[in-house]
């Protein structure tokens, strides 16, 4: 199974979970390593693949600095890295969808970015790696792409970036109402607020979408709403229902011969939650997409 990296994904300054994890893992992978993932560096993203998403004023500001109140509105300190850090980060998104449209399971060790919009970045999002690379997918034969996004947070950049192009859907549970958005047939968003309804409702919302068809699915795959994350955690949802969480997701997949590329997305350490901890999680999504990827081999 193809795992999309590059050193590139970790290149910005300013260090936080998001500009950081992917290292973590790999160091991670080179010290207990999981049988059957290839690390790979994928090709950086053009500009006009960030263009079909962003404006470019926006893009021009990442990539220059200036206006600083464009080039820091996804939150933090622009620095000159930045623009190879994302350009590579959201390749590697871009990579993935088009290798699981061929393997039938890829992914990427950065983010779906799912907040970043047409024209600004916003809550530590910079470019939507999510709506390039469904229209990426599109542009290389895709008919229609299924975002699910199960981050802590919704992914309300991405629904205002897909809204009007029917040929891409999501389907959407969190636990916080950060950018939250009205939920629509198009981009169905489901809140729980009560960790014995997570499980069920994410089964309810594949099912949802059972009936139709869709050439890919590309699963942002946070980890944040554990109960132990200081960002989006909600009491009682454990390590175990997240696993069985991605479980779901893969076996759904699998089950359709649905192709899926997944992304971390979100997942911060803190005070309850130890950077191992934090790896562990991510490695369930990992160990999961192996077995995915088994299964499209033996068929
Ligand atoms: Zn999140």
């Amino acid at each position: 199974m193809r795992l999309y990296f590059s050193p590139d994904y970790v290149a910005a300054r300013h260090a936080f979970d998001t500009t950081r994890k992917a290292q973590w893992i790999v160091d991670s992978l080179r010290e207990a390593p999981i049988p059957g993932v290839d690390l790979v560096a994928p090709a950086p993203l053009t500009r006009d693949q960030v263009e079909a998403v962003h404006d470019p004023a926006y893009v021009r500001a990442i990539e220059t600095g200036e206006p600083r109140h464009l080039s820091e509105s996804q939150g933090f300190r622009w620095d000159g890295a930045l623009w190879r850090a994302v350009l590579a980060s959201n390749g590697g998104v871009v990579a993935a969808a088009r290798a699981a449209m061929e393997d039938g399971v890829a992914g990427s060790l950065s983010s779906g970015l799912h907040h970043a919009r047409h024209d600004t970045g916003h809550g530590f999002c910079t470019f939507n790696g999510l709506a390039i690379a469904a229209k990426a997918a599109l542009a290389a034969g895709a008919r229609t792409v299924l975002i699910v996004d199960l981050d802590a947070h919704c992914g309300g950049g991405t629904a205002s970036l897909i809204a009007g192009d029917t040929r891409i859907r999501q389907i959407d549970v969190s636990v916080s109402p950060v950018d939250s958005y009205e939920s629509t047939d198009q981009c169905r968003l489901a809140m729980v607020r009560d960790a014995a309804e997570y499980l069920p409702t994410v089964r309810r919302m594949l099912a949802s979408v059972d009936g139709e068809g869709f050439d890919l699915c590309l699963y942002n795959a946070g980890m944040d709403p554990h109960e132990k994350c200081a960002i989006g955690g909600l009491a009682g949802i454990t390590r175990d229902m997240l696993a069985e969480r991605v479980q779901t997701v893969f076996a759904w997949c699998a089950k359709r011969r649905l192709p899926v590329a997944f992304v971390l997305a979100g997942g911060y350490t803190g005070p309850r939650l130890h950077r191992a901890e934090l790896v562990a999680l991510h490695r369930c999504t990992l160990s999961a997409a192996i077995r995915m990827s088994l299964l499209y081999g033996q068929a």
